[in-house]
């Protein structure tokens, strides 16, 4: 309890939670700016996103019904941009992904976090990555600007990156650099990068010809802060979907009214990503973990207080 009260009467918690605030405020402001359409969280649903990495279940009974708790509203994000009427959409996402005690070393996760998670209907990933570099260098700008008494308490220097941000391919730096290539690429940039083609989840858009590339995109933070952000162009036609589901063993039925409408032709062409709230403040505070981002997270395979 010591070191609870400790963290919520520091300096710098409360120079965390006010950089926070600009984050919140800047990228909000952005979109709203641009037209998109805000949505409410869902936390609790009969599909969610089944992930590429393997977490414990979260799942609860309600009046006979298995719900799972959100482990991200991709689906839901889907279903929604495919209304003729909305274009643009975002929801400011509470996540629970129960991650393995492993992950609790490695300084960015969390076992609930928040996504600022955004799609476009017809868009393709230039016009999103572009969109993003924009967001992202309007927000650093005005947290250097506007917090500069917290920024100078954590004893960072803040500098907004020219765009556009540079672009890795995944196959070729992976061959130069191994299999870490991320993480070092991370350590070596001075700048928030891009890194494109990742074999992942089933609704990221697969090269019709070129099979084995995807037209998905990671923006990483330089300095060793890693991935901030994950995205895509969307798979949406049935036949696509559902061989893509049987080529990673998932099943259909697992995916319920998202498949049903796929296959009535109700999905679109839409791109779009989530980028993480505590991962983009621990970056621009510079914090050594992710648990110093908030006084209440919850870090894999820590015993929890509160
Ligand atoms: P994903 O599409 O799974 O990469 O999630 C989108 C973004 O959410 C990531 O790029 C991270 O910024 C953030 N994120 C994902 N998992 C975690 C986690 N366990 N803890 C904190 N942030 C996360
Ligand atoms: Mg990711």
């Amino acid at each position: 309890m010591k070191e609870l009260a400790e963290r919520m009467g520091s300096r710098k918690t409360a120079a965390v939670l006010a950089i926070q605030t600009t984050v919140l405020n800047s990228m909000l402001g952005f979109l709203y700016g641009r037209g998109f359409v805000q949505m409410m969280p869902v936390m609790l649903s009969t599909i969610t996103d089944p992930l590429c990495h393997s977490v414990f279940d979260a799942g609860i009974e309600y009046c006979g019904q298995k719900l799972q708790l959100t482990k991200s509203m991709i689906l839901h994000k889907q279903i929604a941009i495919s209304s003729p009427h909305l274009e643009k959409i975002f929801i400011l996402s509470p996540n629970v992904r129960l991650e393995k005690p492993e992950c609790g070393v490695k300084g960015r996760y969390l076992i609930e976090f928040t996504q600022l998670d955004i799609e476009m209907r017809g868009a393709g990933k230039k016009e999103f990555m572009g969109l993003m570099e924009k967001m992202v260098r309007k927000t650093i700008g005005e947290v250097a600007h506007e917090r500069k008494r917290e920024i100078a308490l954590l004893g960072r220097e803040l500098r907004v990156p020219s765009s556009p941000f540079p672009v890795y391919e995944s196959k070729e730096w992976r061959k130069k650099l191994g299999e870490e290539f991320e993480a070092e690429l991370s350590k070596k940039e001075s700048t928030p990068f891009w890194v494109m083609d990742h074999a992942r989840e089933f609704y990221d858009r697969e090269d019709e010809k070129e099979r084995g590339y995807y037209h998905n995109y990671d923006l990483f933070y330089p300095e060793g802060f890693g991935e901030g952000l994950s995205g895509a162009e969307r798979d949406f036609e049935y036949s696509v979907l559902k061989r893509k589901l049987v080529e990673r063993g998932q099943k259909e039925e697992e995916f319920g009214a998202y498949m049903e409408l796929a296959k009535g032709g109700h999905l679109s062409k839409s791109a779009g990503g989530g980028i993480g709230i505590e991962r983009f403040v621990r970056y621009l505070c510079g914090l050594e973990h992710i648990r110093e981002v908030s006084p209440f997270a919850k870090v894999p395979g820590d015993t929890f207080v509160v």
